[in-house]
């Protein structure tokens, strides 16, 4: 003889099976045990199980092991909830399947304050998850350079044109400025220690790079051994001491390969766009200038272009 409580359930739950039937996720009616007392064939492809053996098991937690962020669920924690509640980030194993991604809604059946059972949806995400997890890997690829792991060319070259697009619609009085920086003599650190030694230098330097700058600056791998940054609300004055920060910390870095020292310094361009007058390839041609003055004048050092001088 089943318990009142699974009888008062059974009542209640025949008015939704009509529309459980057309449901396209896996569904468990639960009884105060855990034990499942009704199901959908969706559930037995879930857990690889007959629906028989399902409603054979004392609790649904035999036969699905849930987890949310290392802490385990099971049904005696889901007893608590009076209201409908929806838990993303699932992770479930089952028999044969481990780590499944799981979306799982709890419908308690409440007779007043009183617990019938609980109404389990799980719909399996697994799939869908491994394939955005696949395409953001494929859409950050795209846009970054392996090497260095900073922007790419191509990101930079859309990148810093929209930003701009969108910055003269928004807001005006908004700085920014552009940094162009080329490591010196770099054919010579190719030809003196090797290809490999020069890879190293370009990958180490992309990691100063970011460890010296702010978040929120975009950090681009122009070309070979060119380096394209915007600092956004920057003015050149702040540009500059960025620039000094950086042409600082790749000057003192001790870059060694294959036991070789080896010296490294960069020259550095700048220019502060102006925003909402000029487009992107306006300040990086001036940002281009500055650094070629750099070279000229020595290397190892930051040009400023300001109002249409090089200093
Ligand atoms: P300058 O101080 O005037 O910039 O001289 P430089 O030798 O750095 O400039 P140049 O343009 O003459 O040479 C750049 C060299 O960078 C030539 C190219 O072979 C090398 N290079 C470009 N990309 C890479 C790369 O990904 N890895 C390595 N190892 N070398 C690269
Ligand atoms: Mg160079
Ligand atoms: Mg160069």
């Amino acid at each position: 003889m089943p318990p009142v409580n699974r009888i008062e359930l059974l009542k209640r739950f025949e008015s939704y099976e009509p529309f459980c039937k057309v449901m396209l996720d896996a569904y468990a009616l639960i009884d105060l045990d855990g034990k499942v007392i009704k199901s959908n064939q969706l559930l037995s492809v879930l857990l690889g199980t007959t629906t028989k053996q399902i409603q054979k098991a004392d609790s649904i937690d035999q036969l699905l092991k849930m987890k949310v962020a290392q802490n385990k669920i099971k049904t005696e924690h889901l007893f608590t909830y009076r209201q409908p509640t929806r838990i993303d980030e699932v992770r479930g194993d089952t028999k044969d399947r481990e780590n499944l991604n799981l979306i799982l809604g709890v419908y308690p059946f409440l007779n007043e304050d009183k617990l019938l059972g609980l109404f389990l949806l799980i719909r399996d995400v697994t799939a869908e998850t491994a394939l955005q997890d696949k395409y953001k890997v494929k859409a950050t690829q795209s846009i970054t350079d392996n090497l260095s792991g900073l922007y790419n060319r191509h990101y930079f070259d859309q990148y810093l044109p929209s930003i701009l697009d969108q910055l003269k619609k928004a807001e005006d009085n908004f700085s920014m400025s552009l940094l162009m920086a080329d490591i010196d003599h770099f054919k010579k650190i190719n030809d003196t220690y090797g290809h490999q030694a020069g890879d190293y230098v370009i990958e180490s330097m992309s990691h100063l790079f970011k460890e010296n700058c702010r978040k929120t600056d975009i950090l681009c791998r122009y070309g070979g051994e060119e380096f394209l940054i915007i600092f956004p609300g920057a003015k050149l004055k702040d540009a500059k001491v960025g620039a000094e920060k950086l042409r600082n910390a790749v000057k003192d870095f001790k870059f060694v390969h294959n036991h070789n020292d080896i010296p490294v310094t960069i020259s550095i361009g700048i220019a502060e766009i102006s925003v909402g007058k000029e487009n992107a390839d306006a300040a990086i041609a001036r940002a281009d200038a500055a650094l070629y003055h750099s070279k000229e004048t020595g290397r190892n050092r930051v040009s400023v272009h300001q109002g249409g001088k090089i200093t």
